[in-house]
C-alpha cells in the first residue's frame, strides 16, 4: 500500500548517500593533492603526482635524486596546504635591490626574492628555477 512512498524514501536516502560520497571524494582529492599523491581533478582526470625530473642548472649546486626526494618529502609530509605555504614562505627572503644611481625613481623600492632550500637542515641559497624544481 505504501510502496510508492517507500521507494521515494529510498530515492532520497540514495541521493543523500551520493552527496556524502561526493564531498568525501572532494576532501580526499584535496588531501591527496597536498600529499603529492595522484588525484582526480574536477574534470575527473587522473593527475599524476609531482615527479622528480631531471633538470639542468649551472648556477647552483646540484642535488641528487635522493636529496631531492628528501626535500620534496619535507613539504609533502605537512598536514595542510596552509602549512606548506608557511614552510615555503620561510624559505623565501625579500631583498631590496641595490641601485647604482640615485634617480627620481629611487624612492620606489624595488625588491627581489632570495630562495633557499633546506638541505640536511641547512639553508642553501638557490635560484628561483631550482627552488621551483625542488618543491
Ligand atoms: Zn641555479
Amino acid at each position: 500500500m505504501s510502496s510508492k512512498s517507500d521507494s521515494a524514501d529510498k530515492e532520497r536516502e540514495c541521493k543523500r548517500r551520493k552527496k556524502n560520497l561526493e564531498s568525501w571524494k572532494r576532501n580526499k582529492t584535496k588531501d591527496d593533492r597536498t600529499h603529492g599523491k595522484r588525484y582526480l581533478n574536477t574534470r575527473g582526470n587522473v593527475v599524476e603526482p609531482k615527479t622528480i625530473t631531471d633538470f639542468n642548472d649551472n648556477c647552483c649546486e646540484t642535488f641528487s635524486i635522493e636529496e631531492r626526494r628528501v626535500i620534496l618529502s619535507q613539504l609533502l609530509n605537512m598536514n595542510s596546504k596552509n602549512e606548506q605555504d608557511i614552510y615555503l614562505m620561510g624559505l623565501m627572503e625579500i631583498v631590496p635591490i641595490k641601485r647604482r644611481r640615485t634617480t627620481i625613481n629611487a624612492q620606489v623600492k624595488k625588491v627581489t626574492f632570495h630562495y633557499y632550500v633546506l638541505k640536511e637542515s641547512k639553508r642553501m641559497r638557490v635560484c628561483k628555477k631550482v627552488f621551483l624544481y625542488l618543491h
